[in-house]
């Protein structure tokens, strides 16, 4: 038996990593040897593959691996398997190449319109390549604004994907991290004006901004401008995880945002760039343990007792 695989499961090698079987374990079965059930009745990729794995080394199946056969060829005599290395002789040859190693991808109208990610299931492995880490936006203020964009585009503070410029103005730049292609949207100047022509009937002003807006023509309502960063997209985004301590303070600096100067790793407040100052006569005295200021879901697996200024030179 040649198999062009490097180790047991053939197809199922290649599942992506939540695939489970469909059928259970017991209608799924190679003759003497029964399908474990699992952890959950439907086997995982992975237990398909121990499955196939412990099965031939209980039968000693004399599998050879990986050779990958490239023509079977009518001899004198037997028949002739070619593969890279050598050639084997055979009176019969049971070709069980499946499929998995020849998706078919079908061809559909508009395909060549869209322009996100098309693959076959045979080359997905995770959600990842999909998660919403691809686009970036800058809100150009804060409040309902920002939160409205994230709605929209799965953009969060909390995911690192929003930055705040604070300009004061409603306006967001969207980026796709890939490509570094930029775009700028900002409401039309005049699209206050002419929300009366499309809400006539409103006279409320904000309930007519409201109804017209959503009727208005987007060419009117807003407009869009394909822009260049200035800034350092990679260093904003940077790479989370890696943690230091302040020479000064001691609190912990994540995101890359260490400021280095003579050797030592400094946070931006102790290197100067403060947008708050020390009042070092005030101490406050803090509840005992988180679990005390009563959040009843929080429950700690160890006391954490916070010292204030413990680390504040005086
Ligand atoms: C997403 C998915 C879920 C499935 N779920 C289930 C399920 O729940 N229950 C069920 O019963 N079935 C299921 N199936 C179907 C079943 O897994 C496949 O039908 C099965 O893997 C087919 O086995 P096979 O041996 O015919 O082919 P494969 O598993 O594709 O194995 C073919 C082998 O041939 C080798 N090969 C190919 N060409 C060469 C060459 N030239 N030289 C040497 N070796 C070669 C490959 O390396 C591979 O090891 C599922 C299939 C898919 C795609
Ligand atoms: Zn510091």
């Amino acid at each position: 038996m040649l198999d062009g695989e490097v180790g047991p499961g053939a197809a199922w090698r290649h599942g992506w990593e939540s695939l489970r079987q469909f059928s259970p374990a017991q209608w799924s079965s190679l003759p003497g040897w029964p399908m474990p059930a699992g952890s959950d009745g439907t086997p995982t990729r992975d237990e398909v593959v121990a499955y196939f794995a412990v099965y031939e080394a209980r039968y000693a199946l004399p599998i050879q691996r990986p050779i990958r056969v490239q023509a079977v060829r009518r001899g004198d005599g037997p028949l002739l398997v070619e593969s890279d290395t050598s050639v084997y002789q055979a009176r019969a040859v049971v070709s069980a190449t499946g499929s998995w190693g020849k998706p078919y991808i079908p061809q559909y109208s508009g395909q060549e319109l869209f322009r996100g990610i098309q693959i076959h299931s045979a080359d997905y492995r995770t959600p990842q390549l999909f998660a919403g880490k691809r686009l970036f936006a800058f809100v150009e203020t804060d409040g309902c604004f920002a939160d409205g964009v994230s709605v929209a585009t799965g953009c969060w503070f909390g995911r690192r994907t929003l930055r705040l410029m604070d300009y004061g103005k409603v306006a967001a730049t969207f980026v796709d991290t890939r490509t570094d292609r930029a775009i700028r949207i900002w409401p039309d100047p005049r699209a206050r004006n002419r929300a009366a022509t499309y809400a006539p009937d409103e006279h409320r002003r904000w309930h007519m901004y409201l109804a017209a807006y959503q009727v208005m023509p987007t060419n009117e309502l807003l407009r869009a401008e394909e822009v260049e960063l200035t800034v350092d997209l990679a260093a904003m985004i940077s790479r989370p995880g890696v943690r230091m301590n302040c020479a000064e303070c001691g609190e912990e600096i994540i995101n890359e945002r260490e400021v280095l100067r003579d050797g030592k790793t400094f946070c931006r407040s102790c290197a100067g760039e403060h947008y708050y100052q020390h009042r070092s006569d005030v101490a406050l005295v803090l509840p005992e343990t988180l679990a005390s200021v009563g959040h009843e879901t929080w429950k700690p697996h160890e006391q954490l007792t916070i010292q204030p200024g413990a680390y504040h030179p005086a």
